[in-house]
């Protein structure tokens, strides 16, 4: 047998497992049902190529791209060895933006693999939320190192507090010395992460949350808000705080019913769209449920990674934006990249 019929072997077999993996880890479906496991036309045409990644690349630019792109990152990040030197998605992909990631949760050991992914996959901008004082020191540090694609939101959240240690005005004077001390020569980008959490103590958390409304009403800046199971009390806190708010309100993986999503975008909020990685199978379905709704524009969405540590040494990252991105285009049946224009343009109306 000769050398390329090796390789050919082994790049059908390498494809396959791809393919089966992918089914397997992202539920990846195809726009016209579910592949039950075995490759589909596409994928077989390409395992006769020695390099099945340009071969991908031309598919995805002419249309099918969805599902292109979900395998061409899976193989950029399982597979880099199989990656051509000079290839880059980002010349290729539409850009995108993560409008909610925890980017201090990498720590340094990772932090420059997850850019460098977020930049080869098509990510041009994150924006780094901070949960306490000590989270956005530490995305101050990365924003300067990455200023050219990281911005700043800082907040406060229950969510690692005990009851006891929620003291709604101390955590408001610790943001406020932040930001007039930072504000004008680094920049802010919103206040958040702030929001509703599943925890008990409901009358202290919205204590909390009215604060960082405060806040951002008086620095003049948008928020990025957490919701989860606490869908209906974020939105009465919204409706009743922010009167005369001309900025914006994302709600971040936003996980309520269709018609409380109806009920925010009327208003003008955002919501933004999160992986499967990050939120879970049952979180997904929800959110498909969302975009899925002819009510709901795409005017009114944005795509995010929700980057976080989603179990021991396993994290959701930016590089899963460009998928989340496919994922809307799909949904709302158009192009990949007309999807992507929108969806820029949204987070750029969010400034
Ligand atoms: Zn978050």
């Amino acid at each position: 047998m000769s050398e390329s019929d090796n390789r050919n072997r082994h790049l059908r077999f390498s494809v396959k497992a791809w393919w089966r993996i992918l089914i397997h880890k992202l539920g990846v479906q195809s726009p016209s049902g579910p592949i039950l496991g075995e490759p589909t036309f596409e994928i077989q045409w390409t395992l006769r190529e020695l390099n099945p990644l340009r071969v991908l690349m031309d598919r995805f630019c002419s249309g099918n791209s969805f599902k292109c792109l979900t395998i061409i990152l899976y193989i950029m990040n399982r597979f880099p060895e199989f990656i051509p030197r000079d290839f880059n998605l980002e010349t290729y992909t539409p850009k995108c933006v993560d409008n909610h990631c925890h980017l201090y949760a990498y720590g340094e050991q990772l932090i420059d693999t997850v850019i460098s992914r977020a930049k080869k996959s098509g990510v041009v901008k994150i924006v780094a939320v901070s949960t306490n004082a000590e989270r956005v020191d530490e995305n101050l540090k990365l924003m300067e190192k990455y200023r050219d694609m990281v911005v700043l939101s800082v907040g406060y959240t229950p969510k690692s507090m005990s009851e006891n240690r929620i003291n709604a005005e101390d955590a408001k004077t610790e943001l406020v010395k932040f930001l007039d001390c930072h504000r004008k020569d680094v920049g802010v980008f919103s206040i958040g992460e702030i929001g509703l959490y599943k925890r008990r103590w409901m009358k202290k958390q919205r204590l909390l949350f009215k604060e960082m409304l405060e806040l951002a009403k008086d620095y003049e800046l948008g928020i990025n808000v957490h919701s989860y199971t606490k869908e209906k009390e974020v939105l009465e806190d919204l409706q009743k705080y922010l009167k005369k708010y001309n900025h914006s309100v994302v709600l971040h993986a936003f996980q309520g019913s269709v018609k409380q999503a109806r009920e925010a975008c009327n208003k003008g909020y955002f919501i933004s769209i999160a992986p499967k990685k990050s939120i879970g199978h049952e979180g997904f379905e929800r959110e498909m449920k969302i975009i899925e709704d002819k009510k709901i524009s795409i005017e009114n969405l944005l795509t995010e990674s929700d980057g976080h540590e989603v179990k021991k040494g396993d994290f959701s990252e930016p590089y899963l934006v460009p998928e989340v991105a496919g994922i809307i285009s799909d949904k709302k049946g158009m192009e990949l990249k007309d999807a992507c224009e929108i969806l820029f343009n949204n987070h750029k109306r969010i400034i």
